[in-house]
């Protein structure tokens, strides 16, 4: 497989006589499309929504998490361990941020690594792809949905309602069955199936928990950074989000991916990094601290208010009793509430919330330096449709632009393996 040579690749660089079709327009698609263009192919690009890149706008609520500074590829599931390895390998997050620099989009990191456009919009990673779209000649088919796809003698058949169109190379870029909202809704997974392939078992990946109990009711909308721990072989600290149902934001979505069956008892501290003994310390601070003040209040100014709240009623304190009155036991309790407060994980919530999907076409049916079909000569897989699914943090989208740009670039025939 040819590593990155720095963009672009002299394109459309010796203009050969391969006709590829692109069928799915997201982030795989559209790197798919580029890579294979730039490789001289000539490329249509189909997508049934209206505009390209629906769900592309609404990642990282809108500001679109691009990678991550650390790109190991044991932020990944799923049967595609390899292909992730090698796509890395090929065009990474260096040559993945060169990419979108020379198209004019800048990045910045966050303090947790993760890698957004300076511009902080999703639109502006959008329009980059567009106008390079554009540029290579990429024939672009919005609002056109292909229902089958047929190998031929030579090629392919790739089927609309209503019209044919005949090609040497497909790439299927359908994305898989999260946010069904956003257009793709597991059709993809069909396609591949009527071509011969395997597919995973499909589950909600990166998504919101429900919580048992109703102690969380008063908390909605309440965001903080909490641990959970328990649930997984790590403790996983990041932003909670709470909601009518349980809880949602990073947290929740990171967690998500460590609970085998969706379901089980973890623990959250409320004040990540500190333990029980400093907590109560500080507990035993504010007891003097706030005379007057009711118990209700004596977390205010530390945790959230509803929080607090909450944490002061499940520890069995009167929200009326005067503060300096509450005894060292209760406050040993509230202690132990605040850095360990069990909670009961009732289920996942479904694919509709989810931001991606566990699952997909059957990684061992894919090779990992082309991500072709070792079934079907000339279809390749990008993206989401492939059984590889990552951490919360930028891992998702950088899967797409380095499978994307490798199996465009096979499709294309500048790489073949
Ligand atoms: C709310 C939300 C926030 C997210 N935030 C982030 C983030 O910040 N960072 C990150 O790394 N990941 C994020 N993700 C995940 C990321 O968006 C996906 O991993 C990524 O979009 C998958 O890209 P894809 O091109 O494989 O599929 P998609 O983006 O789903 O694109 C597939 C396209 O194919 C089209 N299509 C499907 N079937 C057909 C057909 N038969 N004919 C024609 N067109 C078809 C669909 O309409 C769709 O436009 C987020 C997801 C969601 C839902």
């Amino acid at each position: 497989m040819p590593g990155w040579n720095g963009w672009p690749l002299g394109a459309p660089n010796m203009p050969n006589t391969r006709v590829v079709c692109v069928i799915g327009g997201g982030p795989a698609g559209m790197m798919a499309a580029i890579a294979a263009a730039s490789s001289g192919a000539r490329v249509s690009l189909w997508e049934k929504n209206g505009s390209l890149g629906r769900k592309l706008l609404a990642t990282g609520n809108g500001r679109c998490n691009l990678t991550n500074r650390d790109p190991d590829p044991r932020h990944y599931r799923g049967g595609g361990r390899e292909h992730v390895a090698r796509a890395l390998s090929a065009f990474g997050p260096g040559p993945s941020l060169e990419f979108f620099g020379n198209l004019g989009v800048e990045h910045r990191y966050d303090d947790r690594g993760r890698c957004y456009p300076a511009s902080n919009e999703a639109g502006s990673v959008l329009s980059a792809l567009e106008h390079e779209l554009t540029r290579l000649g990429v024939e672009i088919g919005a609002r056109n949905e292909i229902v089958a796809v047929e190998r031929g003698r030579s090629g392919f058949v790739v089927r609309q309602r209503g019209q044919d169109h005949r090609c040497d190379v497909v790439v299927l870029a359908c994305g898989g069955a999260a946010s069904p909202q956003f257009g793709a809704n597991g059709g993809g997974f069909e396609l591949a199936r009527q071509l011969g392939h395997r597919i995973t078992e499909i589950r909600p990946s990166l998504v919101p928990l429900e919580l048992a109990g109703n102690w969380f009711h008063k908390l909605q909308g309440v965001r903080l950074d909490l641990t959970m721990s328990s649930c997984g072989p790590f403790p996983i600290t990041d932003e909670g989000l709470f909601t009518h149902y349980g809880l949602s934001g990073p947290l929740a979505l990171r967690a998500s991916r460590a609970l085998v069956d969706g379901t089980g008892p973890c623990i959250l501290n409320f004040t990540p990094g500190l333990d029980q003994g400093t907590v109560l310390r500080k507990l035993r601070r504010r007891r003097e601290q706030l005379a007057g003040r009711t118990s209700a209040e004596l977390l205010c100014g530390w945790l959230p208010e509803k929080v607090g709240r909450m944490l002061v009623r499940e520890s069995g304190i009167a929200a009326d009793q005067q503060v300096p009155t509450v005894s060292d036991a209760l406050l040993e309790v509230l202690a132990g509430r605040i850095v360990a407060f069990p909670v009961a994980i009732k289920a996942l919530r479904g694919l509709k919330e989810a931001q991606v999907t566990a699952g997909g076409v059957d990684a061992a049916e894919i090779d990992p330096g082309t991500m072709g079909s070792t079934r079907v000569p000339g279809l390749h897989f990008c993206g989401e449709i492939v059984d590889v699914d990552g951490d919360s943090g930028g891992y998702n989208l950088q899967w797409c632009w380095s499978s994307g740009w490798v199996a465009g670039a096979a499709a294309g025939g500048l790489n073949r393996g």
